[in-house]
């Protein structure tokens, strides 16, 4: 079955491909390893190349025939063959915010009654917020949560993925750890699960570190009440957004 180069080759970030369809300053590519963004995560930056020159990929939009590659330059023009290039320090920082942000979201859920996500979002200066639905929740509590998330660091749980069928999922209160958004499921029904063994199963289509010991300590940067219901937990990645 079809499944996202991401998700099947995590680490290889960049491949020989070539135009498919192209438009002034976007096109389309028979093959790429850029994450095109969604479930919080932004798209990947990098670039294509060709013999004599290359451009900037500021960004993936859903259209026609998949994701198009958004270019720097709006008048650029692309044909033929090209290489493909995710930028790698981009990509393993959103790989290790994002892992971040499942071990908080896997002790906000195990602690905090089962409370689930209502909105997610990760920055490109290394910092991410998590909404959770948890009325009755002591802030300080939220906040005292940064010890265990630096020693399931330190612990090094390995991380990894598998599918199961999407009506199965449903079935495993947590799985769907969101209230709003479930990552798409692939062409044959199923969705994929993101697992740090050991602390956490949850749907996910995002990219995240092999083992969470890969991860900069994490620091809680600050936590709102954002309404009655919902707190606001923003992180950060010491080394890079504090
Ligand atoms: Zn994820």
């Amino acid at each position: 079955m079809a499944r996202a180069f991401y998700h099947e080759h995590p680490e290889t970030l960049a491949l020989e491909t070539e135009v498919v369809d192209a438009r002034p300053g976007r096109v389309l590519l028979a093959r790429s390893p850029f994450y095109p963004g969604g479930g919080g995560q932004l798209a990947d930056r990098g670039r294509l190349c060709w013999s004599g020159g290359a451009v900037a990929v500021v960004g993936l939009e859903a259209g026609e025939g998949g994701y198009w590659h958004v270019l720097e330059d709006p008048a650029a023009e692309l044909a033929g063959d090209l290489r493909a290039e995710v930028d790698p320090a981009f990509r393993r920082m959103m790989r290790a915010l994002h892992t971040g942000t499942h071990i908080l979201n896997a002790f906000v859920f195990q602690r905090f009654a089962g409370a689930l996500v209502t909105g997610a979002q990760l920055n490109a200066d290394g910092t991410a917020r998590l909404d959770f639905d948890v009325p009755e929740a002591d802030n300080e509590r939220l906040r005292a949560l940064e010890g265990p998330i630096n020693e399931a660091i330190r612990q090094n749980f390995a991380v990894r993925d598998d599918y199961v069928a999407l009506a199965e999922a449903y079935e495993v209160p947590g799985l769907i750890r969101s209230k709003s958004v479930t990552p798409p499921p692939t062409a044959d029904g199923k969705i994929r699960i993101v697992e740090i063994v050991g602390l956490d199963r949850q749907a996910c289509g995002g990219t995240h570190l092999a083992a969470t010991g890969d991860s900069e300590p994490v620091r809680i940067l600050k936590v709102d009440n954002k309404g009655r219901h919902n707190r606001r937990v923003r992180i950060g990645l010491v080394g890079v957004a504090v």
